[in-house]
């Protein structure tokens, strides 16, 4: 049987081993998932969440919230709303703009409204567990959003249940209302602050009530959410929270700050406060959302995206330059650490790579056809930009190697005459616990064999990654944020993994 440890805490095994069976193969929002992205040789964010009050259009600020968040999740989405007496909840499979068409919108009044889009599984339980969550309480109507992983669960489940706890989803975001509602504090606000309290994992977290909004993030600061706000003429100002800034440009609303690790937000028709429900706990941020997820465009952990990226790619050309004729990012994600890297070597930047960027849903798809075909139908090589050339190609991490084995292939069938890839990260060697969809151990490429094997498996001419300290050094703010960097160093900063999940495996490439 797996078990669950943490480093050098070996006598908890029993008592958690039980613990498994609710919460192995957990993915964002804590759906039991098939280890579906697992498919996929690309890690996947799965969650954004946005929250509007006080707004005559809230469902439709939320919807265009959740537009600009669609890159974090594109298997479902949902918006929630309340104008102070109704809770309304509508939820679908597809892009946020295939679900919410304006007669859909039409059915979501208030001023209020909270709003999710989700990477999840295929599959019935799908829809059931797309978010918001809505959740008939002892507190009154909930309604919850949730981008992260819980790690803690316990048997809070089953304890819940045996005092009465009804659920209605298998989503351990429904876990947080029902503690809520089972909770002994006498007002909501505390209700939530002890629940927050009991939990451990990766949470930021919008909720709604008939006439409230509140937001919160865990302990850590784990993913991203900021408050924002626009200005009515002659009225209270609108706030809204977001997983990422961008989402704020489409709104017009003014960024105000981020949620604070362990601060709980609540915005009534009085305004705003805030309370910290906890304190003390070391911020681990994560990092990987400055590399790959969050829009360049975006400002998460107080530091803009595109700078960090832009940092990232001159770095790894201070740490891993090679003679060659020309820089090509792999689309979409690789271009501004490209960019970074072109001016520091001073060497030619061309989109020797054109992605075609009406395919992306294809490949969540789970048959292997259509992954066999991905590569050559999402990207295809710029012959006359390639050819006769050494290439150095950036990309921003290498999961199995399959994918950019392929990319490597087509840039030489494409007439380079040398491909050298720089990855804009450190190896990946271990999966992600906390809202990443990442592979075990012992698919990931990295944790299983040589830089100088990995090479040789994806027929490159060199191959170099960043540095820890380089990327370290690429999102510095003065020491003001912590960063988790567990999937390139395996050391976790919380205590509950999936032991199965890090094991490495016998057979190397
Ligand atoms: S393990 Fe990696 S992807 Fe997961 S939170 Fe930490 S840095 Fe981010």
């Amino acid at each position: 049987m797996t078990q669950r440890l943490y480093q050098g805490v070996e006598n908890e095994i029993d008592a958690t081993t039980a613990i498994l069976a609710e919460t192995k193969g957990k993915s964002c929002c804590g759906e039991a998932a098939s280890r579906r992205a697992r498919s996929t040789d690309k890690l996947r964010e799965e969650c954004g969440v946005v929250a509007i009050h006080g707004h005559p259009s809230a469902a439709r600020q939320a919807y265009l919230g959740l537009y600009a968040l669609q890159h974090r999740g594109q298997e479902s989405a949902g918006i929630a709303t309340a104008d102070g007496q109704r809770l309304a909840n509508i939820k679908g499979m597809g892009l946020v703009s295939e679900i919410f068409t304006d007669d859909v919108l039409a059915k979501l009044p208030g001023t209020m409204a909270i709003g999710h889009t989700r990477y999840s599984t295929t599959g019935d339980s799908a829809l059931l567990n797309a978010q918001p969550i809505r959740v008939d309480s002892t507190k009154g109507l909930i309604a919850i959003a949730h981008n992260g992983n819980l790690v803690n669960l316990g048997n809070l489940r089953a304890s819940l249940e045996r005092d009465g706890a009804y659920f209605q989803t298998t989503s351990d975001s429904e876990i947080i209302v029902q503690l809520i509602a089972h909770s002994g504090s006498s007002t909501l606000v505390d209700a939530i602050a002890d629940s927050l309290s009991k939990i451990d994992g990766a949470f930021s977290i919008v909720m709604m009530t008939r006439d409230r909004v509140f937001a919160a993030r865990d302990p850590r600061g784990f993913r991203p959410l900021s408050m924002g706000r626009i200005k009515n003429p002659g009225a209270p100002d609108t706030v809204v929270f977001a997983s990422e800034t961008c989402a704020f440009d489409l709104l017009r609303a003014e960024y105000i700050r981020d949620v604070l690790p362990g601060e709980l937000v609540m915005v009534t028709e009085d305004g705003v406060t805030s309370r910290q429900y906890s304190s003390g706990v070391p911020q681990t941020s994560c990092i990987f959302e400055h590399v790959y997820f969050a829009r360049p465009d975006s400002r998460i952990f107080g530091r803009w995206v595109q700078e960090s990226r832009d940092q990232m790619g001159r770095q790894l050309a201070r740490e891993s330059g090679v003679a060659a004729d020309v820089v090509v990012p792999v689309p979409d994600s690789g271009v501004t650490a490209a960019l970074g890297y072109a001016e520091e070597a001073r060497i030619p930047f061309r989109f020797g790579l054109i992605r075609n960027h009406y395919v992306g849903r294809t490949f969540i798809e789970p048959e292997q056809r259509v992954r066999d075909f991905g590569v050559r139908l999402k990207l295809n090589p710029v012959h006359n930009l390639l050819e006769g050339k050494r290439v150095i190609l950036i990309d921003d991490s290498i999961i199995r190697g399959t994918t950019s084995r392929k990319i490597v292939r087509m840039v030489r069938g494409a007439g380079a005459k040398e491909v050298h890839l720089r990855i804009s990260c450190p190896p990946t060697i271990s999966p992600c616990f906390y809202g990443v969809d990442t592979p075990s151990k012992r698919e990931l490429i990295a944790a299983n064999n040589s830089i100088e094997e990995i090479r040789r498996y994806i027929e490159a001419d060199s191959l170099a990654y960043l540095s820890l300290d380089g990327l370290l050094g690429a999102v510095q703010d003065q020491g003001r944020t912590g960063h988790c960097t567990a999937c390139y160093t395996g050391d976790y900063p919380t205590q509950w993994v999936d032991v199965e999940d890090i094991l490495p495996a016998t057979v190397n490439i």
